[in-house]
């Protein structure tokens, strides 16, 4: 035996900003100790983001992407022009909307993106930013390459779970019961008290969505 003993985690700190017209959650995610941030999702008022960055002090050290629908990738540029070329992390399935502007919906046109420092994100691998460290769990079917984020007790789920309801998947490129299938196998399986923090709409709970989501049963 080693006696070797594991820090308690440091504090994260985690702030929402939604934009008018979607609704869409932007979350600032910061470590208390040592201030690095991640920012996920990147809605359509980048301005109240950099804000909240600001008038916190915190240091951003990537963007993280649950999914590249255009609500969740619009503020992209200002954000990049405000924190520098930092990386942008995405599943694999939708790096091309950010790296080359292919839209991730045929029903909608191009997208004026182009992100040069994109990373990815891959199931079961950690990601790493600063002294935050994200665990990637593949959550598919609203969009190819939709994901969850956790971090200690919470949960990031883009448009993959909501409270009181799940993602689209009327889209040409969604899947009904992948979406279902994922949510199931990989986020109600996880302990009651974690908290759920969707791309939009409020926060809730593994326990509360597993008892009374009406899609979920
Ligand atoms: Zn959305």
């Amino acid at each position: 035996m080693s006696g070797e003993v594991t820090p308690p985690p440091h504090a994260v700190h985690v702030e929402v900003t939604a934009d008018k017209r979607f609704g869409t959650n932007s979350y600032l995610v910061e470590d208390e100790s040592t201030h690095d941030a991640v920012i996920i999702d990147a809605n359509l008022e980048p301005a109240l983001m950099i804000d909240l960055v600001q008038r916190r002090g915190a240091v951003v050290k990537a963007i993280l992407l649950t999914h590249t629908d255009i609500d969740h990738i619009a503020g992209l540029n200002e954000l990049l022009e405000a924190f520098g070329p930092i990386p942008v992390a995405v599943h694999a399935a939708e790096r091309a909307v950010v790296a080359e502007g292919k839209p991730l919906r045929r029903e909608f046109g191009e997208v004026s993106i182009r992100v040069d420092n994109v990373v990815e994100l891959v199931e079961d691998r950690k990601f790493r930013a600063g002294s935050l460290e994200f665990e990637v769990l593949h959550t598919p079917g609203h969009s190819p390459g939709g994901v969850t984020l956790r971090i200690q007790n919470r949960l990031f789920t883009g448009d993959a779970l909501f409270a009181g309801s799940i993602g689209r998947s009327d889209f040409a490129n969604s899947d009904g019961a992948v979406l279902l299938h994922g949510i199931n196998s990989k986020l109600l399986s996880l302990p009651d008290d974690l908290e759920v923090h969707s791309g939009h709409g409020p926060a809730t709970t593994v326990g509360r969505e597993r008892r009374s989501n009406p899609f979920l049963r």
